[in-house]
């Protein structure tokens, strides 16, 4: 087995190398296929993130000002520079996060293309001024502004380091903010290599800031007069993020972990759900937030698509991404390893049994093979908890009503997945299932669908990016009002209030506000 694969501290981040919250000292990254030291990042102190967010603050002046036509077109330069320095992304993050090389061009450097296309796209209608008809006082006129926030903060994962940033700084830099980036300690070079191609392409230097760190680092953006926060990571760091921002009553986005339950009906595609199942459980070795956890499949076709998940994950080639074409890649870090073989062995330990894998690989590097359990049920931990890793636990159900009822017996609901030959029957069941959202008869794919809003409900989060409502949310919402028809120098509504007026108000309220008939409602006002 590999050696030291990354410095960040196992189970928490309060304490640790450089954690006291004061920066200084280094960051290491290590290849999680190889345990090779890749390079080292600041480890940016309180004191130098209040910095870059200044900076920050100064470049969104000239940049909010901007035309917003403008500002998409500078944007689609920075995706320009992404997609020629294609293959110098898609190695370093096949190193650093062990990811295979299809995964980090499909999943990961096309899919930010897309994003930056689509906000660049759609951003000149989302955001323009527009009026809203007043159903009463039709001698005023309201319009809605998207006004810029400010500086956005953003703090990701390590997961999908490349789009996921991207998603959240791209939204907001083009609703017209500056963004500061905390990216994960665990692979910090994939965001200093995004700041030096942002840098490469003429962009405002100190509009986009990457500050490298551990989770102190990331507290202190919270605490560095930013006027927006957009999380992505666990529901534990997530509980102690959305309470700084709510101490501080800044807005926040929480994109959190997931649990998603997938429902094989007994009409499903058993090839297609298999292949599914494999692809969304094993897609980036299961560290997928939107990951296939949990399988209940209907009795009726249970053995079948069982016996075809393990004969389709048996055939997954895992490896070193760095060497060749392999479809499964390296775990993270450690402690995610742990977790999976804490699942698996309490599952056992209740009666499931292992069908595929279940074991760390051999040899170097952080390895563990793609997993099928079956027999599995609510007493597991495997079935209730985030596991993170490649292990996907199969339940048998005996009718739709029990996967229904299961799989929202949750307490996350990030996303959720339906397989069903009649699509129609499925969607139905989609409305009834606890999530952010549901794909029938597909998996993973809605982290890659722009157009369309993506987050969690229960302690998956709260608040949507992506969409035109994910972009519009970058501002703050202004509602101006003016005059259509001047009322001359005062409104009847203001002083002096009298008997009278009251009266009539009274009376005039009530023709507005009763169901009586059309006649009988005139008649109140005399
Ligand atoms: P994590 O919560 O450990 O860390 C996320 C980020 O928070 C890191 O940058 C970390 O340094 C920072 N951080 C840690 N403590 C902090 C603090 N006190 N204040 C501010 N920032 C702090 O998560 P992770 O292990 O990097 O990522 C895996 C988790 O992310 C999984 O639970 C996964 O489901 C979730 N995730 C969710 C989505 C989504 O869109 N909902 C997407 C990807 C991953």
């Amino acid at each position: 087995m590999g050696q030291v694969v990354s410095e960040r501290p196992i189970g928490g981040n309060g304490s640790g190398p450089g954690m006291n919250g004061h920066g200084g000292g280094a960051i290491r990254s290590y290849a999680p296929a190889t345990g090779e030291l890749l390079g080292e990042a600041p480890n940016t102190s309180a004191e130098e993130v209040r910095a870059a967010v200044a900076r920050a603050r100064r470049a969104q002046e000239a940049w909010g000002a901007l035309p917003v036509e403008e500002r998409c077109q500078r944007v689609l330069r920075f995706r320009d520079a992404i997609v020629d320095r294609t293959d110098e992304i898609v190695d370093l993050l096949s190193r650093e996060c062990g990811k295979p090389r299809h995964e980090a061009l499909l999943h990961e450097v096309l899919v930010a293309a897309d994003m930056a296309t689509y906000f660049a796209q759609v951003a000149p209608k989302a955001l323009e001024p527009h009026e809203i008809k007043l159903h009463l006082f039709k001698h005023r006129r309201s319009w809605v502004h998207y006004v810029p926030r400010g500086v956005v903060g953003v703090i990701s994962p390590w997961n999908f380091p490349f789009q996921l940033a991207l998603r959240d700084v791209l939204s907001a830099i083009v609703a017209g903010n500056a963004a500061v980036l905390k990216p994960s300690e665990v692979t910090p070079l994939i965001a200093l290599k995004q700041k030096e191609i942002w840098d490469g392409a003429g962009m405002p230097e100190d509009l986009f800031q990457v500050v490298t760190g551990y989770g102190p680092t990331g507290a202190a953006l919270i605490d560095s007069g930013i006027q927006m926060l957009l999380f992505t990571g666990s529901v534990g760091t997530g509980r102690k993020v959305a309470a700084a921002c709510g101490e501080r009553l800044i807005p926040c986005v929480m994109e959190l972990g997931g649990k998603a339950p997938l429902i094989a009906c007994a009409d499903a595609d058993i090839e297609r759900t298999a292949q599914a199942i494999v692809f969304g459980g094993f897609a980036n070795a299961g560290q997928v937030c939107v990951a296939v956890e949990r399988v209940y499949a209907h009795r009726e076709i249970h053995d079948r698509l069982l016996e075809r998940t393990v004969e389709i994950t048996k055939g997954l080639n895992q490896g070193d991404p760095g060497k060749e074409f392999v479809d499964v890649g390296a775990i993270i870090f450690p402690p995610q390893i742990d977790v999976a073989e804490r699942h698996i062995k309490d599952a056992v330990d209740k009666g499931a049994t292992v069908k595929a894998g279940g074991k760390r690989a051999p040899g170097q590097g952080q390895f563990f093979e793609p997993t099928v359990l079956a027999g599995c049920d609510h007493a597991m931990t495997v079935m209730t908890e985030e596991i993170f890793g490649p292990v996907v636990p199969f339940m048998q159900v005996a009718t739709e009503e029990e996967a229904i009822r299961l799989a929202n017996e949750s307490h996350l609901g990030l996303n959720a997945y339906v397989f069903s030959e009649d699509t129609d029957h499925a969607r139905r069941l989609a409305e009834r299932l606890q999530a952010g959202s549901v794909l029938v008869n597909d998996v993973l794919m809605n982290g890659a669908l722009p157009d369309a809003p993506f987050g969690g409900v229960k302690q998956s989060g709260f608040g949507r990016v992506m969409g035109e409502d994910g972009l519009r949310q970058m501002c703050d919402v202004k509602h101006i009002n003016a005059d259509r028809i001047a009322l001359g120098s005062k409104d009847p509504t203001w002083f002096p209030y009298t008997a009278s007026s009251y009266s009539w108000f009274k009376r005039g309220m009530r023709a507005l506000f009763s169901s009586g008939s059309f006649l009988r409602r005139i008649g109140e006002l005399f």
